[in-house]
């Protein structure tokens, strides 16, 4: 008998299952419980708001330390100065791509479509109350960083631990105690992260149980649409944004990224942790797509903490789905907070799993959107995880090679060779 079934054996057979299986089976019960129960399944509900508040709580201190430390994670000399430039540059730019793809689909096949909700807290009157964009840029800087902290503003939030992490860098080692508190920090919160999500089918349960009681099984539909939608964006994003850009900026073969990378994509898919598939990631850098031990060890640590197209694209598609859902009309304005909220959110993003979701709430909040949104989305979140970490991670390797060749290191010979080279230098 396996070690796995041992262990699954002791712990029972609920025990033993994996967390998304867990979260998978407590959706289709609470949707079960709930089409049974009717409305009457309201009183499940608080069930699943302690799950959202106790997402809510990890907003905060995670965002904070995963970006300080994602920050300092740099080095200081000249040509890691320089790569991190182009490195910031790139998983910019190719999460701007990701969330407008992301946000294309939403509008084109419009998922949230006919599902006539109504939300029960005030967060529905606030989005007429959301700030401009002109606002919302001026009120990046804190005028005083604690409150920001204690106020939850993400975006000031983001903006000082920014400039906390490059004013670490240049004090050399007076930073060394500061980045090591972060560090630990930041691995406790990604831990806490971990002991809420063992909570995530029971919250999910109550939650689908309420809405399927509240709405009825037709919530169903619009949810095998937002998958489709998601999915076909990852698929848009790597066989065109970033084939793309290895052809026609790196002017390398596309096939030889595609088939290098298909065993990170398989561990990110089936771990939804990009941070956890970090080793399996390195070494496909290294042994099939021939970049530099220093680049692939730099480039893609930081692109684990910071780069989340999967997850930037995905908020796309939720947050037209919940506005949709929702009978919400979007401005222009408020696709455009949502593209510059998901762009500095996924920096935010910590590559575990459901991560994503958490961020979602953010986003939902800046535009106004109500939070009943999340509940929905919240029960398909590990289907949609495992496509949107397969694509942060190829993300990643894609901008370790751009600037890997860039760079001057990349190896073409193992590049372009028809098998792995495991005997590196
Ligand atoms: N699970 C994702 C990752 O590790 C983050 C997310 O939840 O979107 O990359």
């Amino acid at each position: 008998m396996s070690t796995a079934s041992v262990s699954a054996q002791k712990k029972g057979l609920w025990g033993g299952l994996a967390l998304w299986k867990k979260i998978f089976i407590g959706m289709l019960a609470g949707v079960a419980v709930g089409a049974v129960m009717g409305p009457d399944a309201e009183i499940l509900k608080p069930i699943g708001t302690l799950f959202i508040n106790a997402i809510k709580m990890l907003i905060v201190p995670l965002v904070f330390c995963s970006l300080v430390v994602g920050v300092t994670a740099m080095q200081d000399s000249a040509k890691m100065g320089r790569m991190g430039v182009k490195a910031i540059v790139l998983y910019l730019m190719t999460t701007a791509v990701a969330i407008t793809i992301g946000l294309g689909l939403g509008a084109l096949l419009t998922p949230g479509d006919g599902l006539n909700m109504v939300a029960s807290t005030t967060a529905a009157a606030a989005s007429t109350e959301a700030p401009s964009l002109v606002s919302t840029i001026l009120g990046l800087i804190p005028k005083n960083p604690i409150e920001a902290l204690a106020g939850g503003k993400i975006l000031q939030i983001i903006v000082f631990a920014l400039g906390l992490g490059i004013a670490l860098n240049m004090i050399g080692e007076k930073a060394e105690p500061a980045v090591q508190l972060f560090n630990s920090l930041a691995e406790a919160m990604y831990k806490l992260t971990e002991l809420v999500m063992k909570f995530a089918p029971y919250g999910i349960f109550a939650l689908m149980a309420w809405v399927a009681g509240k709405y009825g099984l037709d919530v169903l539909l619009p949810l095998l649409k937002v998958i489709g939608a998601v999915y076909l964006g990852c698929v848009v994003q790597v066989l065109l944004v970033y084939t793309g850009a290895v052809t026609l900026i790196a002017g390398l073969n596309p096939v030889k990224y595609l088939k290098g990378i298909v065993n990170a994509q398989m561990v990110a898919f089936s771990s939804t942790s990009s941070s956890g598939t970090l080793p399996v990631s390195i070494r496909c850098a290294r042994e099939n797509l021939g970049i530099s031990k220093g680049t692939a060890s730099f480039v893609l640590p930081l692109g684990a903490t910071i780069n989340m197209d999967g997850t930037a694209l995905y908020q796309g598609v939720a947050a037209l789905f919940v506005a949709q859902a929702f009978g919400i009309d979007l401005s222009t304005g408020d696709y455009l907070t949502i593209i510059a909220t998901a762009t500095l959110a996924s920096i935010g993003t910590a590559g575990v799993p459901g991560a994503g979701l958490i961020m979602l709430s953010l986003v939902l909040t800046t535009v106004g959107l109500p939070m009943e949104g999340l509940a929905i989305i919240a029960g398909i979140d590990r289907i949609l995880d495992m496509a949107r970490t397969s694509v942060n991670v190829s993300g990643d390797l894609m901008v370790a090679l751009l600037i890997g060749k860039s760079e001057n290191e990349v190896d073409e010979s193992i590049y372009n060779a028809d098998e792995p080279v495991t005997e590196l230098a």
